[in-house]
């Protein structure tokens, strides 16, 4: 046994749909404006050399739950719900059509987001670290494992029973099999690695009370409470 100085992290997972086991979480990457319609929400344009990113924690993962906590240091924290794959291997240099030989499961996930921080940032060009990589800001639903959803599957997220953001997973600029390849340039890809894909327009703040729920087609993965 290793004799460790101060007690050693637990592996952060998420939970598994219909089934007792647990998916290690080892990174999470996001993937930057990867809808024409979000992009030009929050004033950009869409790049359409390459897909790019940025990365939360595996430790401010929340699998599932019933609520989330508002953190501190914000007054305008979005919601961005986006449709994520999890990895059940890797390696470097895959190509898009091998791709999708390496995803396990799919869910859908919340890249929670102090806007006013990332807006600060922004213009200030600094990092957007402290505006995404959240404590509990990448929230995701139970991993589904029994295949993938249709290619135009509607993500949807509903705010206090309004719906505010809608989109076919069509819509996405970059394909998970492209974002698979161009990632797997930059990284040595593994099991446990996580990418969520990305968020359609109707972003916007959630405060204490609010009552999110997320859904792919009918189904819904994600059904929480902020506080
Ligand atoms: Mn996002």
């Amino acid at each position: 046994m290793t004799d460790f100085l101060v007690p050693p992290p637990q592996t952060p997972t998420l939970c598994i749909a219909d089934s007792g086991q647990r998916f290690p979480i080892r990174r999470i990457f996001c993937v930057g404006r990867n809808y024409a319609a979000h992009a030009a929400e929050m004033g950009g344009t869409v790049d359409r050399e390459a897909p790019w990113y940025f990365t939360k924690s595996a430790h401010h993962a929340v699998s599932a739950p019933a609520s989330a906590p508002i953190p501190p240091g914000t007054s305008n924290y979005h919601h961005e719900i986006e449709w994520c794959v999890a990895l059940g291997s890797g390696g470097t240099g895959i190509s898009a059509t091998e791709a999708m030989a390496h995803v396990i499961g799919h869910t859908v996930g919340l890249d929670m987001t102090r806007r006013d921080v990332q807006a600060q940032a922004k213009d200030q060009r600094r990092p957007w670290d402290t505006a995404k990589d959240v404590e509990d800001s990448a929230i995701f639903g139970p991993l589904l494992t029994n295949g993938l959803p249709a290619p135009d599957a509607q993500l949807s997220l509903t705010l206090n029973g309004e719906t505010r953001q809608s989109a076919p997973l069509s819509d996405m600029i970059w394909s998970v099999p492209e974002i698979i390849a161009h990632l797997s340039g930059l990284y040595r890809l593994d099991a446990g690695d996580v990418i969520m894909t990305g968020t359609p327009a109707g972003v916007g703040p959630v405060v204490a009370g609010d009552r999110v729920v997320a859904q792919l087609d009918a189904t819904t993965l994600l059904d929480l409470t902020f506080r």
